[in-house]
């Protein structure tokens, strides 16, 4: 009976998985007449349309890139010259194999050059034809979009760019607009202290009309972002308590110091993964203090 109750779990998987993939749900939300936002599954995509072409802030998935181009061409015809990397995850750099073939060139952080050459090898097409170290400036389509690198954050190699004419930000992973805590990706050189530092920053360089965009989750403003801040904060306090006395990590996790804030958490994020990172991030910060 037992047995027989995984395989019709495990039937029921695959049959969900293959629904999920076939059927993702597009959405496109204006900004402003050359900016655009396309939701569908993995990172939210922006899209700049203007009189010099097309350039997009990551790709999701490489099974998705003839929709995501289809929803593209509702706005504009052609490809896009430029393609931006937020970071270096599959589920915002899995389209630049693609895209690059298709003629964009692909923009990113240093670091999300060196990782995704670890993962594809020298040469492939999922690399940055440009990759930059602190900032950048994007003159395309009348807007100047800057790059700016926000070190050891959700990654070590984070981008969130500002679009001046657009007033909007696209913050990447920074940013998890799901009333949750975010993914701190501590093996790839993320830090909590590192993504309220960057916040903290992009707060400072925003205004109340400032349209901001996550990394995941519908697009807000300053309001929604300092919220989020605000909840950093207090997951960090809660997680240094727990942490007071040198406790070990069975022992904060015996704890559960999230559970406080009645949030609700992924399944591929679970509160116990989160407090792990956490703590695994904090323990490095005080390390190098
Ligand atoms: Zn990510």
């Amino acid at each position: 009976m037992k047995k027989l109750t995984t395989s019709i779990l495990l039937y029921i998987g695959v049959l969900s998985t293959g629904t999920a993939y076939a059927d993702v749900d597009f959405k496109l939300e204006k900004l402003s007449d050359n900016l655009h936002v396309l939701y569908g599954q993995g990172g939210n995509i922006a899209i700049s349309t203007g009189e010099d072409g097309i350039y997009i802030v990551d790709d999701q998935f490489a099974k998705l890139s003839d929709d995501i181009k289809a929803q593209i061409s509702k706005l504009k015809a052609g490809s896009p010259e430029f393609v931006i990397n937020t970071h270096h995850h599959g589920d915002h750099t899995g389209g630049n194999e693609n895209f690059a073939n298709a003629g964009s060139h692909v923009i990113a952080h240093h670091n999300v050059y060196n990782r995704l050459k670890e993962k594809h090898g020298e040469g492939s097409k999922y690399l940055p034809v440009i990759s930059f170290s602190k900032d950048m400036t994007l003159h395309f389509n009348n807007e100047h979009a800057q790059l700016w690198h926000y070190h050891n954050a959700h990654t070590d190699g984070d981008a969130v760019i500002f679009y001046e004419q657009a007033n909007a930000v696209h913050l990447g992973d920074i940013f998890f607009n799901l009333k949750s805590l975010p993914f701190v990706d501590v093996d790839s050189g993320g830090s909590l202290d590192g993504v309220i530092n960057a916040v903290t920053d992009v707060l400072s360089k925003v205004d109340d009309n400032t349209k901001i965009i996550p990394g995941h989750g519908p697009v807000t403003n300053k309001a929604g972002l300092e919220a989020y801040l605000v909840l950093l904060k207090q997951a960090r306090e809660l997680m240094t308590n727990a942490m007071a006395d040198n406790k070990s990590l069975d022992q904060v996790l015996a704890l559960k110091p999230l559970t406080s804030l009645a949030l609700t958490y992924s399944n591929w994020l679970p509160e116990e993964r989160v407090t792990k990172l956490f703590y695994l991030s904090l323990k490095n910060t005080s390390k190098s203090n």
